[in-house]
């Protein structure tokens, strides 16, 4: 893994990374794990700590309060009814929102205590350190090999490409039935291996945290349970967090869960926000708020 240092955060360009070890920057990180009060369940590294975040689409404020600590080597699931703002905050944790024209973000997310909205925070490196997975696998129109060199290839990785590749399809369980075929197109996958290809992509860069957008939901049961079980490894490496409209797999995955929910005004405007977060298994058997209660006991959403 590549230690994380503010210098690299803020440069203004990639930097060119090296998958050793030995070429880890001499800097130390800024991890410091928070002192949790008496009686919490964790002392846990904070990745990202979030404040008041809101999120705008033109007049139309999508999602408003959330305030939320993500935790290292965690899985963390954001669950609540469709339209709540469950795609929208997690887009915000590695700044794909930039690319919407007229999203704009209040509140602060701090990264390892980098501000990262910061002036001088270079959106690049923000997304080779924050990986992303989508609803459906959107592998490249190249081979498999290629699908997984792109990213370093561009990242100015060094070292032997082939061990990369491998490295990351070996992370993503899918080296065993690709290896002999590596040169063949990523489309000739199952859904299922193509969605395992797309998360060996972003395993390819080095990243430190992965943001999985209903990675399993165009995938049938048991590519679904593989997806699962893969997180589940990938958890001792990474921090994850994943958006889900399914509550068992919620309930299955993730370490903590974040219930949203969504609000109307007296002009009908839809605002969704962040009701309840704590230990997964607190939400689903002894929740805070009758809110989520009935949300997960299915009585409304
Ligand atoms: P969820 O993931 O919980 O279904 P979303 O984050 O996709 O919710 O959407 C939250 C709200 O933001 C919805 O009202 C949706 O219509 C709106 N929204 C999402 N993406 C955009 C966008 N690119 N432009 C305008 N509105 C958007």
């Amino acid at each position: 893994m590549t230690d994380l240092t503010d210098e690299t955060l803020l440069s203004p360009v990639t930097p060119v990374m090296s998958p050793g070890a030995g070429d880890v920057p001499p800097i130390a990180l800024q991890e410091t794990p928070r002192k949790e009060p008496p009686g919490s369940d964790t002392t846990r590294t904070v990745v990202f700590d979030v404040q008041d975040l809101s999120v705008r689409y033109g007049d139309h404020l999508a999602v408003a309060d959330v305030s939320m600590e993500i935790r290292k080597n965690e899985i963390t699931a954001l669950i609540g009814p469709s339209g709540c703002g469950k795609s929208t905050v997690l887009r915000c944790f590695n700044r794909m929102n930039d690319i919407i024209d007229i999203a704009r973000i209040n509140g602060r997310i701090s990264y390892h205590g980098v501000d990262l909205y910061g002036k001088n925070v270079d959106a690049v490196e923000v997304r080779r350190r924050i990986g992303m997975v989508f609803q459906k696998p959107n592998p490249f129109p190249k081979s498999i090999y290629d699908n997984v060199a792109f990213g370093p290839k561009i990242a100015g990785f060094s070292g032997d490409m082939d061990d990369i590749v491998r490295d990351a399809l070996e992370r993503a369980a899918l080296w065993d039935e690709v290896k002999h075929r590596l040169k063949t197109s990523a489309y000739s996958l199952s859904g299922g291996q193509q969605q395992r290809l797309c998360i060996a992509r972003a395993i390819a860069t080095h990243p430190d945290v992965l943001l999985m957008d209903e990675p399993a939901s165009a995938l049938d049961p048991i590519a679904t349970l593989r997806i699962e079980d893969l997180m589940q490894d990938l958890k001792r490496d990474y921090t994850i967090l994943i958006v889900t409209h399914n509550m068992q797999q919620a309930a299955r995955v993730s370490d903590r869960t974040a219930f949203f929910n969504i609000r109307v005004d007296d002009e009908g405007q839809r605002t969704g926000y962040l009701v309840e977060y704590d230990r997964t298994g607190t939400i689903f058997t002894n929740p805070n708020q009758q809110a989520t209660e009935d949300y997960i006991t299915g009585r409304f959403g």
